[in-house]
């Protein structure tokens, strides 16, 4: 088979004596993407975005897989895709419905940036997504990294990719050091993705590259003895395979302590809605929280069962929730639930208490919107998963309903 090498209208094709020509020989290159291609073509995962190229639903997958595993995102790319069809489908959507069916999954502005994406392809593009990666590159939350996905996979166009699979099967093969988040490692893997590319068979070699990384190229434990690149790879000669990619340490998690609050009349319980320009679960349903600085005390490790007792300093945090969001004074009594949540590098520690309201009308405040909800309706709402969780530890005769997965 011929392999013919490409590079993208808005890259200058490497010289022949490029660095990249000594780093990846044209032998080399294309008996990699050969043994690739016929890997991929063997071992493919069998998933719901690869049933058919339509560009909506590969846009729609690389969106909701981005920082979010695969098993994780089968069941609500499903869901999405029954209640949103179509590109046009979504675009009269509003944005409650969105966050409602995203809830759980996370980072909350892909879904509105999903929606209003939408939104422009049937405003500008007649229903139909660009075909070409810079046009993509133009809706709201698709990067480098979408536009090339979605350009290959759903077009056939020969752009290239990198995400974290493709960045540490990339950095292994050619032992290439330094942080791929710095400007040179970052350059020189796009330009190597690009030159990989055997002519016209992008969609199938870019997955080949990703599904390496995720099946065999893994972070921990490699399976260098089943890969079908191991004759060529140099972190193997080196037997340094363990020291790429070489990343940068995380930030240590941030213990934070939040405080909420559970206020009921007559059987419903009130919930607020975040500002629309919140910096977190903006639009979202919540109860009353607040976060209490500093935090006075960490729990005990999940290996200890000894009871937390719920002190002061949380119980007054409720009560100035309820305060905050809707000017009701309250008094704080049982500590309902408690859970433990990570949000990035939030380790989040939420309480949830009982708060007695006194007399008075709830009035948004340091909120967009304000319900007195039955258990049924606040099952309807877009809530962040850890005031859902809130939710399903109460008991059954205040919140009775099952609340809705999206
Ligand atoms: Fe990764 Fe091992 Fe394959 Fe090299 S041989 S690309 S380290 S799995």
């Amino acid at each position: 088979m011929t392999i013919c090498l490409r590079v993208p209208s808005n890259m200058s094709p490497p010289e022949a004596s490029s660095p990249l020509d000594e780093l990846a020989p044209t032998p080399a290159r294309r008996r990699i993407a050969r043994r690739l291609l016929r890997w991929y073509r063997d071992n493919r995962r069998d998933l719901p975005w690869r049933k058919a190229s339509d560009p909506y639903a590969v846009w729609v997958s690389e969106v909701m897989l981005q920082q979010t595993q695969v098993s994780t995102v089968e069941p609500y790319f499903r869901r999405w895709m029954d209640r949103f069809p179509t590109v046009g489908a979504l675009a009269t959507a509003n944005e409650d419905e969105v966050l409602h069916a995203w809830q759980g999954l996370g980072y909350y502005s892909r879904a509105r940036s999903l929606l209003r994406g939408a939104q422009m392809v049937v405003q500008e593009h007649g229903g139909k997504l660009p075909v070409a990666a810079h046009q993509l590159r133009s809706l709201p939350g698709i990067g480098p990294y979408t536009a090339g996905a979605i350009a290959s996979i759903a077009f056939d166009q020969d752009e290239p990719i990198v995400d974290g699979n493709v960045i540490r099967v990339l950095t292994r093969l050619f032992a290439l050091p330094g942080d791929p988040q710095r400007a040179t490692l970052k350059k020189q893997l796009w330009q190597l993705a690009t030159l990989l590319i055997p002519r016209g068979q992008a969609a199938d070699f870019n997955q080949s590259l990703m599904e390496l990384g995720a099946l065999v190229c893994t972070p921990n434990k490699p399976l260098c003895s089943e890969c079908p690149v191991r004759e060529d790879c140099r972190a193997v000669r080196q037997d340094r395979v363990s020291s790429y990619p070489q990343l940068r340490k995380r930030p240590k998690p941030t213990q934070v302590l939040v405080a909420a609050a559970l206020t009921r009349r007559a059987g419903r319980v009130l919930v607020v809605q975040l500002p629309a320009d919140a910096k977190r679960w903006a639009s979202m349903w919540q109860f009353p929280n607040a976060e209490v600085e500093p935090a006075t005390k960490w729990p005990r490790a999940k290996t200890d069962s000894s009871p937390w007792e719920p002190n002061q300093q949380l119980a007054g945090a409720a009560e100035q929730a309820l305060f905050d969001a809707v000017g009701l004074h309250g008094e704080a009594g049982t500590k309902l639930a408690e859970l433990r949540h990570s949000v990035t590098r939030f380790r989040i520690h939420l309480s949830l208490f009982e708060v007695r309201p006194e007399v008075g009308k709830a009035v948004a405040r340091q909120c967009q919107a304000v319900r007195w909800c039955r258990a049924a309706e606040l099952a309807d709402l877009a809530m962040p998963a850890a005031h859902r969780r809130l939710a399903h530890c109460l008991e059954p005769t205040v919140l009775a309903a099952s609340p809705r997965r999206a």
